[in-house]
């Protein structure tokens, strides 16, 4: 992995996430990055899903900033939908 560049920033990847991308996204377009399940990974094994498994490499750095990111999007999403029960301090 020391061979490989952190996509974000650049710095040397220690680290690396799992994407999965979908198929035919023409080179102009952003494309939209998706949280393998198992079951995204059983059918792309299968050969009966058209998206692909790729390897993100990310330095510490960035690796903590998604990781923070996506705990930040989870107890958001749970506190907006009353499945956390955080009360604001008076
Ligand atoms: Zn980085």
């Amino acid at each position: 992995m020391n061979d490989k560049v952190c996509d974000c920033c650049g710095k040397a990847a220690v680290n690396s996430i799992q994407i999965m991308t979908g198929a035919n996204v023409p080179l102009n377009k952003t494309r939209r990055n998706y949280l393998p399940s198992l079951t995204n990974r059983n059918a792309i094994d299968e050969g009966v899903s058209p998206g692909r498994l790729e390897e993100l490499p990310l330095c510490a750095s960035c690796m903590r900033t998604v990781e923070d990111n996506f705990r930040a999007t989870i107890l958001y999403l749970k506190s907006e939908n009353e499945r956390l029960n955080i009360q604001e301090a008076g």
